[in-house]
């Protein structure tokens, strides 16, 4: 992307022309959500001004309308993901949404004392579901380690699969220190001893395309909101031989085949996970906003939001006190930082007051807040939207902030 193609860009985003604190918006906290093009606001309210209506039940125009519109979005997200069917792709409310399924429907799966196994770079969403799944089974939790550049410690995790590992489950980006993990070895190897894999691919999918069919993965969870569309919408893909095997996960209407009160069947994929009046809307919405991530290319997003990361890091090192942590060799653009001597939460209220939104805390990955032994970071995560000058607002506002409370 050339800073030209940027400065057009940043037209799309109505937000990123709004004031805070009497400040122009530096907008750094895309690890937690990104902004929305008007190509996606348009989407949702020529939904509400047009075609409003419960799909897959109805025979009137508007129902038959919206569920072709929210069908083909499941194809364009199928296509995104190169995923085998579209009936593979699961509208669930979100990544969080789409853990909790797969733990569910693991716990009809395992038994006492085998084991499943996860990273120790996880948002809390990949972590608790699994342990409740424990809880239930009386399967066992273990931990890939990590080192001190927040990168999975590789030889210790080929040691820890064994015949018992049943399932691994990892993100394919860090949403705390931007870590790219090695997804292709952590699930080649995991295929090796028989084992399943579920790769959270959150914080991967803004920055990169993933190939779930040329990854070989067994389910990868998105949230829509990360990535240009709405909260309250992402995907659950799953191979469809897992997605057999697994039992639903709520039931409800949309989700059978046949009920009476003496035996109910329940109806084919992908609806067996969809109960219930699902996200239509918003289901639409992510397609929509998949074809505005598609229309820039996710090849050039990555090298400008690269360039934005060096440019960056640079200018912040250069800060007197100030560490970063995570120096994975391979990051996508999240800078997680601290200075000595002064909170996160401090430096977080401060840029805040001078326009800047960064995220402030443990990210809700306490256990590599742990590693750290630090009580939390200050992350400014970056989007193709985002700009030098910006970086250069977020680097002085630093420098204001540590004068003020050192
Ligand atoms: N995993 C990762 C790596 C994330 O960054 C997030 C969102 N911060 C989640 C899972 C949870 O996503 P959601 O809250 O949209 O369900």
């Amino acid at each position: 992307l050339a800073m030209m193609d940027v400065l057009k860009i940043r037209k799309d985003f109505p937000i990123l022309q709004r004031e805070v604190n009497g400040k122009p918006l530096v907008y750094l906290d895309n690890a937690a959500t990104s902004q929305t093009p008007q190509q996606v606001i348009d989407v949702i309210v020529d939904y509400y001004s047009r075609y409003n209506a419960n799909i897959h039940r109805g025979v009137h125009t508007l129902s038959q309308e919206a569920t072709d519109v929210y069908e083909q979005s499941r194809q364009k997200i199928q296509q995104h993901f190169n995923a085998a069917h579209p009936y593979e792709i699961i509208f669930t409310s979100g990544t969080t949404h789409a853990i909790n399924l797969v733990a569910n429907g693991f716990a009809s799966l395992l038994n006492k004392g085998d084991e499943i196994m996860v990273s120790a770079l996880e948002h809390h969403s990949n972590i608790v579901p699994w342990q409740m799944l424990c809880e239930r089974t009386g399967a066992i939790l273990r931990v890939i380690p990590m080192d001190l550049n927040g990168e999975l410690m590789m030889e210790e995790y080929h040691k820890l699969l064994t015949n018992k590992t049943k399932l691994v489950f990892c993100n394919h980006v860090s949403n705390a220190l931007g870590t790219v993990n090695p997804i292709v070895e952590i699930i080649n190897a995991a295929h090796n001893v028989g084992a399943a894999v579920l790769i959270d691919g959150a914080q991967a999918a803004p920055h990169i395309k993933a190939d779930v069919q040329e990854l070989d993965v067994d389910f990868y969870v998105v949230s829509a909101h990360k990535l240009c569309g709405p909260t309250g919408v992402g995907m659950l893909y799953g191979k469809e031989e897992w997605l057999k095997k697994l039992p639903p996960y709520q039931g409800g209407g949309e989700m059978i085949a046949e009920v009476s009160f003496e035996k109910t069947t329940y109806a084919d994929l992908p609806h067996k996970f969809e109960a219930g009046t699902p996200n239509i809307c918003g289901g639409i919405a992510f397609g929509a906003a998949l074809d505005y991530m598609n229309g820039i290319g996710f090849e050039a997003i990555a090298a400008y939001e690269h360039e934005l990361l060096e440019y960056a890091t640079k200018q912040l090192l250069a800060i007197e006190g100030l560490k970063i942590y995570g120096e994975a060799k391979e990051k996508t653009a999240v800078i997680s930082f601290n200075i000595e001597g002064i909170h996160p939460y401090d430096i977080g209220a401060i840029l805040d007051k001078l326009g800047v939104a960064v995220r402030t805390g443990h990210h809700c990955a306490q256990p590599i807040m742990d590693f750290f032994k630090i009580p939390g970071t200050v992350r400014a995560s970056f989007s193709f939207y985002n700009t030098k000058e910006e970086v250069d607002v977020l680097v002085e506002s630093v420098k204001r902030a540590k004068a003020m409370l050192l």
